[in-house]
């Protein structure tokens, strides 16, 4: 049965490569170049497994996509956009590098970075939280990763401890870019103007949908379907009575009894319902302010041990989440405090960073927390020992 998708090409070439290059290109990898080794985990569509390459004996970490999967859930293109922008971060710091990618019928593999630490996420429940130094060490790489992605337009929608992978150093590399949103040029544009003149009052928004309308749609991340005219309507809590937005035809079609973010059964992506950002959730504007949020979430769970938005199911950590219901541990760092609470600002053009235009979270780097941290040091220096 499987031999259904045998000649299909998930990755169309865009233009043939001039031939008077193929000379200087080196020959495409095959899964025969690799010996595979131990499994490492698995996500919606792949599996991936340590390898070493049997020319140079190195080690990589190989993501299996299978097509079938890919195909019968049309992700196609998420998967497309997650090897563009792998690609894109390849030799950034901070970032899993992509060294190639081929495929054969069955699968399409992509040879990464081996993260010898794994993901942040065991660390932070083995130790309870963190110490501060640790926190604030950890904070500031993903304040850098931030900074790296958002020059590019890559906004990552889906970062979390697990999405935080450990090198060998104990430096963070970012991984599973499965969500992301490129902007465009001229999303890039509306996305600064809303941010710069005031964005939404998701508060307002919530109370104006009493609720009713949390996004939900089948496609976790709705991509085609983000306006920005939508924020228009904004400043108007009018219509509230009879209903609001929950009466358009759009609102409508996000309307469900329960979101259904986290799903964990193969064959679609998953986004954490912890760590989304609530424009996600009220179908507002994407920004880059989207990954802050998660930033504050992070922060306030190295400190913590627990992600600052809990519940028993999904649909409950969406309420706390549209309400923004913080509550601090006693002991909790004030400065880490005042930080996290910045960040996790209802409105995405309130949170810290979000009007920084430079290229530089300057507004972040300059809060107290980091006082005394070089920036331009942290993944040069060796990490505190996590405790
Ligand atoms: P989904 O596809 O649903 O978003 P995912 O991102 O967890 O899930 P994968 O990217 O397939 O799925 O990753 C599966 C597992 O492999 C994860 O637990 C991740 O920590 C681990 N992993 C992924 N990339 C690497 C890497 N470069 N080095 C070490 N471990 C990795």
């Amino acid at each position: 049965h499987h031999h259904q998708n045998n000649s299909t090409n998930l990755y169309p070439a865009k233009s043939s490569p001039p031939a008077a290059n193929n000379a200087i290109t080196p020959p495409k990898k095959s899964p025969k170049d690799f010996i595979f080794g131990k499994y490492i985990g698995e996500g919606s569509f792949s599996t991936v497994y340590l390898a070493v390459d049997v020319n140079t004996k190195r080690e990589y970490a190989i993501k299996v996509c299978e097509k079938r999967l890919i195909l019968r859930e049309h992700k196609q293109e998420y998967i497309r956009r997650e090897r563009e922008v792998m690609h894109t971060l390849t030799n950034v710091p901070g970032f899993v590098n992509l060294s190639c990618t081929f495929q054969d019928a069955r699968s399409l593999y992509f040879v990464m970075t081996y993260a010898k630490n794994g993901d942040l996420l065991p660390y932070i429940n083995k130790v309870g939280s963190f110490d501060i130094d640790s926190t604030r060490h950890y904070a500031a790489e993903l304040v850098l990763a931030c900074e790296q992605m958002h020059r590019r337009n890559i906004v990552h929608r889906d970062l979390k401890p697990e999405n935080i992978l450990l090198d060998e150093d104990m430096h963070t590399l970012i991984a599973d870019f499965g969500s992301v949103k490129i902007l465009s040029a001229e999303e890039k544009a509306q996305a600064q103007e809303f941010l710069l003149s005031g964005g939404i009052d998701l508060a307002k928004k919530a109370r104006c949908q009493s609720g009713g309308s949390m996004r939900s749609d089948d496609d976790d991340y709705n991509d085609d379907d983000e306006d920005y005219e939508s924020t228009g309507s904004s400043g108007s809590c009018g219509d509230a009575e009879t209903g609001g937005e929950t009466d358009s035809p759009r609102a409508r079609r996000h309307q469900a009894p329960a979101p259904r973010y986290h799903r964990k059964r193969r064959g679609s992506f998953v986004g954490t319902a912890q760590y989304v950002s609530p424009e996600v959730l009220q179908n507002a504007p994407i920004t880059p302010a989207a990954d802050l949020w998660a930033l504050g979430c992070i922060i306030y769970q190295m400190m913590s041990g627990l992600p600052p938005f809990r519940g028993s199911n999904d649909y409950v950590i969406f309420k706390e989440i549209i309400a923004c219901n913080l509550d601090f541990p006693q002991g909790f760092d004030k400065d880490a405090e005042d930080l996290v609470k910045k960040l996790l600002k209802l409105n995405p053009a309130e949170r810290l960073g979000a009007q920084d235009t430079s290229g530089q979270y300057d507004s972040i780097r300059s809060h107290p927390f980091f006082k005394n941290v070089d920036f331009e040091a942290v993944r040069q220096t060796t990490p505190p020992a996590i405790s």
